[in-house]
């Protein structure tokens, strides 16, 4: 059977996703953004560590690793901040392979499992001798750019992914708001630039932002970075960190290429990781194509299920099944007798879509309960 089965829901389920990113290991950052956080659970984001004047990494490490534990990513952006496009080969794997790994271990001190998965490179200075290194270790680097968006039918440039860099102005909180307009494509966009409607649809907007303070300079207020939060929930974006959004994404490019084999009374579909350094747990939300269950021949009343680590996962309300992609093969078949065979109807799953604002961190614990995915967990891995 050559029929592709799984058709990968668009951001989660979202209208789009909006990666709030914050660089520099800045003190304010752990002060600010902590208990706003704390308070919008639904916004998860990434905070890019560098160790740039010799201890910022051990002084700022339990402030880290607390925001860590709360959902939020750990990326690397390098140990002494350089210009890398002008450093040897040496001191690339110092300064971006080797901190990685200092990274994971200043957070372990402090108690917090990280899972490096992304870069930032310093002042956005990238060429093919960088990304070959960032490559080595991670699966995904920002860079700065320019509307910052990312279409969900096009792959980008996964070592030199665009980003939106918020710059303090009196314009600056304005233009992020619309920005997040913009991604999730509420307005009206008649009198606007070209760039700015190119997406046709909810994009992924990458956005890069420094203090957070009201000390002016390259801040944004805390009141701001909280309106700005609340904008993207309001507009429905995924706001989620840069590696849960860019595995999400990723991993759809080869997860909906893939194609079902017959395997007794199923189908068995296997895949590949599209790269060695991505997320430990990349769930996927995803529905069965209407050509597979033609040519399977499975009807709607059929209860079908898919099957990852011998458990069985049922559908949600709106027939998304939530799969491991990490698990790497999934199997399609009617549901066993064995009690999970119920009908659909019957168990009333709920329409909630705060509540498929799911959010991970990057082990794939699952930080928030949705109540209308039926997962039945523990994946072989
Ligand atoms: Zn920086």
């Amino acid at each position: 059977m050559a029929t592709t089965p799984f058709t990968t829901v668009p951001w989660n389920g979202h209208v789009g996703a909006a990666s709030f990113t914050f660089d520099d290991a800045m003190d304010d950052q752990i002060k600010n953004l902590t208990p706003i956080l704390e308070e919008l659970t639904d916004v998860r984001v990434t905070f890019f560590l560098s160790n740039m004047g010799g201890n910022r990494l051990t002084a700022t490490g339990a402030g880290f690793a607390k925001l860590a534990k709360m959902g939020n990513e750990i990326g690397n952006h390098t140990d002494g901040h350089l210009q890398l496009p002008d450093q040897s080969d040496d001191k690339l794997k110092t300064e971006i392979t080797d901190f990685a790994d200092q990274i994971e271990k200043v957070m372990a001190d402090n108690g917090a499992e990280v899972n490096v998965t992304a870069v930032a490179t310093p002042y956005c200075n990238n060429n093919e001798k960088v990304s070959a290194e960032i490559d080595k270790r991670q699966f995904i680097n920002r860079d700065c750019g320019w509307h910052g968006r990312n279409d969900w039918d096009t792959e980008p440039k996964w070592l030199g992914m665009a980003s939106r860099v918020w710059n303090s102005s009196e314009t600056a909180t304005a233009e992020l708001l619309s920005a997040l307009d913009t991604a999730a494509y509420i307005g009206d966009f008649g009198a606007a630039n070209p760039w700015e409607v190119q997406v046709k649809g909810g994009s992924w907007l990458v956005l890069l932002n420094h203090g957070v303070s009201d000390e002016g300079g390259m801040s944004i207020t805390p009141a701001d970075i909280k309106s700005a939060f609340k904008r993207a929930l309001e507009n429905n974006l995924w706001t989620a960190p840069f590696s849960t959004v860019g595995a999400y994404h990723r991993a759809h490019f080869t997860l909906d290429k893939a194609e079902a084999i017959k395997d007794g009374e199923g189908y068995k579909v296997s895949w590949e990781l599209p790269h060695q350094h991505m997320p430990k747990s990349i769930p996927l939300k995803v529905k069965l194509t209407d050509d597979f269950l033609k040519e399977a021949g499975f009807t709607t009343n059929d209860n079908i299920v898919l099957v990852q680590g011998g458990k069985e996962i049922a559908p949600d309300a709106q027939g998304n099944y939530t799969l491991e992609f990490t698990a790497l093969s999934a199997t399609i078949r009617k549901a066993s007798t064995l009690g999970l065979g119920t009908p659909r109807q019957n168990k009333q799953p709920r329409e909630n879509t705060q509540a498929s604002n799911k959010i991970y961190d990057l082990n794939g614990k699952h930080l928030k309960q949705n109540r209308d995915v039926h997962v039945i967990k523990v994946f072989g891995k």
